[in-house]
């Protein structure tokens, strides 16, 4: 268990999260200016890597032995927390892949502390999930117990949010190994390590934080910076060996083999190495900005072992989520801002989308779902829910005008 989340989880939780934030940030900079020394927490490790189970388990250990922070021990309780969004089969890219997340399993047992895995998923059943997944089928025999988050506790993530429900299973065990999957999100730009974390709320209380943060996508951002401190895992990787780019995160992405793994003790530096891996700014990712300005990260992170930078990488299409005086933002919303949309030759009218919609802004008859766009929010959780990928993020005509207008000025 690193220092950091030793002392929150066992001394200072509950206890209001600045204390946290003032440890990390002394952390930080007293490491910068040489004042204390110790394991690096900016740095990140990058391993090529493919789905060979032979190849793939060495590398995943040896990264972790790397990155020196995780501290497995005789009846150490870890709790693996992958990317288990909805049934999907490895191949999309949605869920992370279960090789990935059974060499870490295998590297704590081997360690002799004890395994489970757990999230809480969207959409379907959490068997269900693990049978398509092909974590069924990987982990035959092997010691860990699979385990969908269903209680929570209240904590106090921090202003402005306060005492929140989390999953009571993440606060509570000895050591949390955070395994994201790699893809773009429209909304978030990217999901990687940090957002990975969101997981931890439980069930439809996921929506309706969604709701709560409504468009702001810096508040948005951070609440899941809130959660991860909240979770504070000991390791993060992020499984980019297949990844996803295009208008991720759900099956309206475009599967991309990237062939690497990152991974550190810092969430927020791996995400940070990753928006640079793959030629974005780090301010592109909301919760890279978030945690820059609370002191949690800088952008100088210290990256070894397989780092290249990834050519013409495709970014989901983004723009600004208000325009112009207050008063006229939902009629500007309604006509520039990119929107849901669905494909109905892809719709089998499943009733996801509805379902999870935090702003109840989806409606249906026998035959097509339509979208309520006043109150859309743009969360596009309706895009990440929906199994048959037959939902996707579009620019309105005079929206992208404007963009290409906005481009060709600058
Ligand atoms: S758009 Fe997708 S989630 Fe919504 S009803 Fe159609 S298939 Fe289901
Ligand atoms: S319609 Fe989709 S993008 Fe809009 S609020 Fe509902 S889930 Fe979010």
């Amino acid at each position: 268990m690193t220092v950091n989340s030793f002392l929150y989880k066992k001394i200072i939780y509950p206890v209001p999260l600045v204390f946290y934030d003032a440890i990390i940030y002394l952390n930080i900079n007293f490491r910068k200016q040489g004042i204390i020394k110790g394991v690096d927490v900016d740095k990140v490790f990058f391993r090529k890597a493919e789905y060979d189970y032979n190849v793939l388990k060495p590398r995943v250990f040896e990264m972790i032995n790397s990155a020196g922070m995780v501290s497995i021990r005789k009846g150490t309780r870890v709790l693996i927390k992958p990317n288990l969004l909805l049934p999907a089969k490895p191949e999309t890219a949605v869920i992370t892949h279960p090789l990935v997340v059974k060499a870490v399993a295998e590297y704590a047992l081997e360690n002799g502390g004890t395994v489970t895995i757990s999230d809480s998923p969207a959409v379907g059943l959490f068997g269900k999930i693990l049978k398509d997944g092909g974590y069924r089928k990987a982990f035959g025999g092997l010691d860990v117990e699979f385990k969908e988050f269903k209680t929570s506790v209240k904590v106090d993530i921090g202003e402005p949010f306060g005492f929140i429900e989390m999953a009571k299973d993440a606060l509570e065990a000895d050591a949390v190994i955070n395994i994201a999957k790699l893809k773009t999100h429209a909304q978030m730009f990217l999901t990687l390590g940090v957002k990975n974390l969101f997981g931890c709320i439980v069930g439809f209380k996921k929506p309706e934080w969604h709701l709560r943060s409504g468009i702001d996508r810096e508040m948005f951002a951070r609440l899941l910076v809130c959660i991860h401190r909240a979770v504070s895992p000991q390791m993060t990787i992020v499984d980019g060996i297949l990844g996803m780019e295009g208008q991720g995160p759900g099956k309206g992405g475009t599967p991309r083999r990237l062939g690497v793994l990152a991974g550190g003790s810092s969430a927020f530096a791996v995400d940070v190495a990753i928006c640079k891996m793959l030629g974005a700014d780090p301010e592109r990712l909301p919760t890279n900005k978030t945690a820059r300005e609370l002191g949690l990260t800088g952008y100088d992170v210290d990256v070894s072992g397989d780092y290249e930078v990834i050519n013409n990488f495709a970014f989901p299409i983004q723009d600004s989520l208000t325009f112009g005086p207050k008063p006229v933002h939902r009629i500007l919303r309604r006509h520039l801002v990119q929107r849901p949309a669905v494909d109905k030759d892809l719709c089998k009218l499943c009733g996801e989308c509805w379902k999870y919609c935090p702003a109840k802004a989806i409606s249906h008859d026998k035959k097509k779902v339509s979208f309520d766009y006043d109150r859309c929010i743009r969360c596009y959780c309706c895009i990440e829910v929906c199994p048959e990928g037959a939902l996707k993020a579009v620019e309105t005509f005079p929206g992208k005008i404007i963009r290409g207008l906005l481009l060709r000025k600058s």
